[in-house]
């Protein structure tokens, strides 16, 4: 009985689990501090990310996903566009982390071909999310360049042209680069805007807009702001035919008139509309006749 149990929590262990087969094969009896795995982290497990994943959080003491990590983890991982907003301390950094390593550390980057690009504020966060890319991608052998202003070319052109998944970069010597020809966006699949608010608070619009402008249309993109800087983000990306959904319909309503403010086409969705406006609407945006579709999750 005990080592049924026992069976069942090892189940998904990764570390010690072999050992744990061998001793329960040898009728060994199986020392509680030595021998038991700590136990994988299910929770992580559950929200799709894969056993190497799991296995190094287990191994940092997570013990749980923070809320955004719960949130964001899934559509990351299905290849959704996100707009998330968290506060630092909140494991936001993970948040967006987690799923992107999950997706392209199987792809080898060609060079100066990264698969990833996330754009940060300071060379301070660029070092610091660049340790936790590499921290948690560390045994499926991620590869992670920092490149920020005040670093030598050089290195960073060497790291570039070795290859690298994932590139941590303040937009001006992104730009640097791509001047230079060293970086290369043809194989970029995500893009993450990290602090974007700070970003924009920075003076940086300008140099995120030639940025963007350079990378494949096709592609994953997260902007990490709070609240009050959503609608500016979303501004950034120019959306055309895009459905965003609200909360409610005051949110609905607010958001509408604050994007055709600012020269879109726009139509509202939600639960209180007849079918027969519902259906006037889709017709309007299957015809290319508006940009956006605002809608609240009842009316998704
Ligand atoms: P951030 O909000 O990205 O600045 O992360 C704050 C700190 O929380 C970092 O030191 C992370 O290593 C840590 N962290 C992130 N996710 C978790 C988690 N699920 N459990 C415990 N610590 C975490």
């Amino acid at each position: 009985m005990t080592a049924r149990i026992l069976w069942t929590r090892c189940f998904s262990a990764i570390r010690g689990e072999a050992k744990i087969r061998r001793n329960l094969r040898n009728g060994k009896p199986l020392s509680a501090d030595r021998d038991y795995p700590t136990p994988m982290n299910d929770a992580f497990e559950a929200l799709g990310l894969c056993a190497e994943l799991v296995a190094e959080l287990n191994s940092l003491g997570y013990e749980e996903p923070t809320p955004i990590q719960s949130a964001a983890i899934p559509p990351f991982l299905a290849g959704k566009d996100l707009l998330g907003q968290a506060a630092t301390g909140t494991g936001k950094t993970a948040a967006f982390a987690l799923p992107l390593i999950h997706r392209v550390a199987s792809t080898k980057p060609a060079p100066h071909k990264p698969l990833v690009l996330v754009l940060v504020p300071t060379r301070e966060l660029a070092v610091q999310v660049s340790e936790a890319f590499h921290r948690y991608g560390r045994s499926l052998r991620l590869s992670v360049a920092p490149i920020y202003g005040g670093q030598d070319f050089y290195r960073q052109t060497v790291a570039l042209k070795r290859g690298t998944h994932v590139v941590i970069a303040t937009p001006g010597r992104v730009l640097d680069h791509m001047r230079r020809g060293t970086i290369d966006f043809s194989d970029i699949q995500s893009v993450v805007l990290d602090e974007a608010d700070e970003m924009l608070d920075i003076g940086f619009a300008e140099d995120l807009e030639l940025i963007l402008e350079a990378i494949p249309k096709v592609r994953q993109t997260a902007y990490v702001v709070p609240r009050a800087h959503k609608v500016t983000a979303l501004d950034l990306e120019s959306p055309t035919l895009a459905l965003i959904f609200c909360r409610t319909r005051i949110e609905v309503d607010e958001l509408a008139e604050r994007m055709v403010g600012r020269g879109y086409r726009v139509e509202v969705m939600h639960g209180g509309m007849t079918q027969n406006i519902r259906d006037r609407v889709i017709k309007k945006a299957r015809a290319a006749a508006l940009d956006l579709l605002i809608a609240t999750d009842v009316a998704a």
